[in-house]
């Protein structure tokens, strides 16, 4: 395919990570030397002459198929996962969808992770059903085991690491071997780590997904999704894509561009800052134990020493047993950390979570109240600050 931005010696492999997100995806030479690509709107794309456009001839046919800025975006994603092709859609669960509608069909078997993101449970449970597809929970931690699970109409399996909420470390290499060797299609949802820290791609992932609203965005001021895929895999995906039209809006996709250009410096700040924080929250007399893959004593630890180069700001606490007004009064006071879904902006949030009720292949029983946090980019000593004025209020109320 066509590309916008030219090939330049910039992106090149030999460059480091950082060097290649400044300048993936960009031509100043094509935008009158102004650094970066405009946003493009439009529906309608004019062709000159009766004999072009019979032959549809030129890069962009009309805008369900792509502009400029949306090359732009995809192109530079595609090289920072090491993916054959991106397709850029209007959220993370619309990429997953597109992941997952690209891979199965009527009749066909998924495998899906107990601990996968819940509305890619509703999906699967709910439209891939009503389509045909049959979808079975597995064990997180079933590693070179989901051959055993497969069955002969199983054509993917769905993997994500860390889990959401729970963060569970998955083997994905070991799941990629073995569902290779019975012909099956590895998804995975990357949005923890991002390409940054797991190259998805690298470690045998078929086609990969991030919510792009979270540390793309960087900003908690956008939604988007991307959908990555190797080689083998990319044509149906993009096939599925064209047939739908799921495409990001402009303004998300040039939003998502700026975020790309600093997004190596953020992850590094929320991963420093995260497992800070995580180490500081373990010693508190009022936690039980902190879920965060890059803890030593963390169950997931040597996965993610062998398999990841770092990690984001997002993880999980559980907390002793404690009475939900207490609970209630430790957070409801929280002066930095805001109370949201979502997660990857600058700003620190919290939110209680319980994944018993829709866990179907795994036990979940804590032992307590169960916190996920996310460590934006303030100062630490501040947001220990603010949980340690918490923990006093959850004492004095519990
Ligand atoms: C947020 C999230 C998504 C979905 O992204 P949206 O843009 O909010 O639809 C998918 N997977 C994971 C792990 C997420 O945290």
């Amino acid at each position: 395919m066509a590309t916008m931005s030219k090939p330049s010696s910039k992106t090149a492999e030999s460059f480091g990570v950082a060097t290649r997100l400044v300048h993936a995806g960009r031509d100043p030479s094509a935008q009158h030397g102004f650094v970066n690509t405009p946003i493009y709107r439009g529906s309608t794309v004019l062709y000159p002459t009766y004999d072009d456009i019979v032959h549809r001839r030129g890069r962009y046919n009309y805008g369900t198929s792509g502009t400029p800025t949306m090359d732009a975006l995809t192109d530079a994603w595609t090289a920072l996962a090491g993916a054959a092709g991106t397709v850029a859609t209007p959220s993370g669960l619309c990429a997953l969808s597109v992941a997952l509608m690209a891979s199965v069909s009527a009749g066909d078997h998924l495998l899906v992770a107990d601990s996968a993101y819940r509305p890619t449970r509703i999906f699967c449970d709910g439209l891939l059903a009503r389509f045909g597809v049959e979808t079975t929970y597995y064990d997180p931690l079933v590693g070179a085991g989901i051959a055993g699970l497969m069955r002969d109409n199983t054509k993917a399996v769905l993997v994500e690491a860390p889990g959401s909420q729970s963060f569970e470390m998955q083997d994905v290499p070991a799941i990629a071997e073995a569902v290779h060797a019975r012909g099956g299609t590895v998804i995975m949802d990357n949005t923890w780590a991002t390409p940054l820290l797991f190259p998805p791609h690298e470690r045998g992932v078929d086609i990969a997904v991030e919510a792009g609203t979270k540390y793309l965005s960087g900003g908690s001021d956008l939604l988007l999704g991307l959908t990555s895929a190797n080689a083998t895999h990319f044509p149906a995906v993009r096939r599925t894509f064209d047939q739908i039209a799921p495409c990001a809006g402009p303004e998300d996709m040039f939003l998502a561009l700026r975020g790309l250009r600093t997004m190596s410096l953020r992850l590094r700040e929320h991963g420093r800052a995260g497992l800070e924080m995580a180490r500081w929250l373990q010693a508190r007399p009022e936690v039980l134990r902190v879920l965060h893959p890059g803890l030593p004593e963390d169950p997931g630890h040597a996965i993610w020493t062998r398999d990841f180069s770092g990690a984001s700001g997002l993880f999980g606490v559980i907390l002793k047993p404690v009475s939900e007004t207490a609970l209630a009064a430790m957070l409801d006071g929280l002066e930095l950390f805001g109370m949201g879904f979502s997660w990857g902006g600058f700003e620190s949030l919290v939110i209680p979570f319980d994944c018993k009720p829709y866990r179907t292949a795994t036990q979940w029983a804590p032992g307590g109240p169960a916190l996920r946090f996310h460590i934006g980019l303030e100062d630490v000593a501040d947001l220990k600050a603010d949980l340690d004025a918490g923990f006093s209020r959850l004492r004095a109320a519990g």
